[in-house]
């Protein structure tokens, strides 16, 4: 290979980058990298203004941290994936490139893009390599004895684990730094049309590689050892948020596996509690992009569990808008909503309990939340949000049986106790204490009404009665 075009998409970093590092290693005359600006697709796909943004930012770091190594950073539009090959190819063509390397993506267009581009590209006799880099393990090499994927989550863990240890994991460095081309790298826009109107703080999420590695790095030294007890506490920073860094691949799950080994002397499955528990997430999110690619249905709105499409849902306009807006009236669920429209992120014991309370206490299609979710994430991630998603709907991989309905206001006393995330996101409540908090009282004493703060939308345990039997008629 003499040159070779690094198609950047969701990996926006130097360091560890399998796709950089191979193609700066193999071609003798260098390497470029290529970033597609596809709005049109990422409309359809219903990425967050937050998100585009966080990408954009992410990509003003990256072609700094390129430059470095004299690689340019070529900016182009591709509107929808179809049109990503003519846009490729022209672009090796004026280069002078005879090689395409990018890192494997796993949801169903971006597969199919990336299928169409290889065999094009190749029947122009350009070399297309690829490699794996969202996860650890490639989905394919975490198989059943029965050589297909798995649907639960606890054997899927133990043969990944097996697996890393007969592969290994190990980060790269970043490639070296090669001789100036004279390409210019281009402006990075500062917006892209249709995702403006962020609604959070982007400060909230720097951008750049070294921050992600100083966020990783402040965990493994402050928290990661207490990430197992504290990790379900919404208002302790418990848990690492680098979820936005590596749903963009800011940071790569190799670079954060490797730094929970090294606190737990290298150890998979045996160890401390802490680094073991946050593994574990780590390898649920490799769970749910194997999913991706063993049942594609799941990328296409398809339940995975095909039988509970027979499920009819609620159709309540105006139920579905109080919940969008945290106007449901449990305070855990509305401070949640609005954790997630002030940040762009929300912790993950929130996301269980609101989605379990739109799925069963509303009733309401797991799509709509899961589509509500992605509009909104800074960390939107098919795989695990639909995931998630289907695990709280009853009707995904080992999800939770659907007779095992969260309390939303048990919830909030166990893992809010005196109400410190309440009070964060709902000051309209910050008066109520710790006990009374977690459930207002309404009429006759009227305290709901005076703080402003709406009655409860639906009662909750009528409303876990009513979709267990709906749940029961329909599943038989
Ligand atoms: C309904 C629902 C929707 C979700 N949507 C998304 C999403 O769009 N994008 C996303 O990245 N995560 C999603 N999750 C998973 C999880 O909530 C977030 O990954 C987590 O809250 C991110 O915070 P953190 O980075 O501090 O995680 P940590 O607790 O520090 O975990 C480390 C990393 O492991 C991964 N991880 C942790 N928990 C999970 C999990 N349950 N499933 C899959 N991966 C996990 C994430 O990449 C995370 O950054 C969803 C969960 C639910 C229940």
């Amino acid at each position: 290979m003499t040159r070779a075009l690094v198609w950047l998409r969701r990996d926006l970093r130097v360091a560890d980058n399998p796709a950089l590092y191979h193609a700066a290693n193999a071609c003798k005359q260098g390497v470029l990298g290529v970033y597609l600006i596809s709005p049109g697709q990422w409309k359809d796909h219903d990425d967050a203004p937050c998100k585009i943004d966080f990408w954009i930012r992410n990509l003003s770091k990256l072609k700094r941290e390129l430059e470095k190594l004299n690689i340019p950073l070529v900016i182009a539009t591709a509107h929808r994936f179809d049109q990503a090959e003519p846009v490729l190819s022209a672009l090796a063509i004026r280069h002078g490139c005879d090689a395409l390397y990018f890192n494997r993506e796993y949801e169903v267009n971006e597969r199919r893009r990336d299928e169409v581009v290889t065999e094009r590209l190749e029947a122009k006799d350009i070399t297309v390599r690829s490699f794996t880099d969202r996860v650890v393990l490639e989905p394919g090499d975490v198989l059943t004895k029965a050589n297909s994927y798995y649907r639960v989550f606890t054997p899927f863990k133990r043969r990944w684990l097996a697996v890393a240890e007969e592969q290994g994991v190990e980060a790269l460095p970043a490639p070296p730094r090669q001789e100036r081309l004279g390409i210019e790298s281009s402006p990075i826009p500062k917006a892209v049309e249709g995702f403006t109107g962020l609604g959070i703080d982007p400060g909230l999420w720097p951008a750049g590689e070294v921050h992600a590695e100083e966020r990783l790095d402040r965990f493994m030294a402050e928290r990661i050892d207490r990430y197992h007890m504290d990790r379900d506490r919404p208002a302790i920073d418990g848990t690492s948020t680098l979820s936005p860094y590596l749903a963009a691949g800011v940071i790569s799950p190799r670079q954060c596996l490797e730094a929970a080994l090294e606190l737990n002397r290298g150890r998979l499955d045996s160890g401390k509690e802490g680094p073991l528990a946050w593994m574990s997430e780590l390898i649920w999110r490799e769970f749910y992009q194997h999913v991706l690619v063993g049942f594609p249905r799941v990328s296409m709105h398809q339940p995975f569990r095909e039988e509970t499409d027979r499920i009819i849902w609620n159709d309540d306009e105006e139920r579905f808008q109080a919940w969008c807006r945290g106007r449901t009236g449990y305070p855990i669920v509305d401070a949640a909503i609005r954790q997630l429209l002030r940040t762009g992120w929300m912790h993950n014991r929130l996301r269980m309990i609101t989605a379990m309370f739109l799925t069963k206490d509303l009733f309401m299609d797991w799509r709509r939340g899961e589509r509500f979710f992605m509009q909104n994430l800074i960390d939107g991630d098919l795989g695990s949000n639909n995931g998630g998603w289907q695990w709280s709907a009853s009707t995904g991989t080992d999800a939770a049986p659907y007779f095992r309905v969260l309390n939303p206001t048990r919830q909030s006393r166990k893992w809010d106790p005196d109400g410190a995330f309440l009070r964060r996101h709902l000051p309209e409540l910050d008066e109520l204490d710790d006990e009374v908090i977690h459930d207002p009282p309404g009429l006759p004493t009227g305290v709901r009404e005076r703080l402003g703060y709406p009655g409860p939308i639906v009662d909750h345990a009528a409303a876990r009665k009513l979709a267990v039997d709906r749940f029961r008629d329909a599943l038989g």
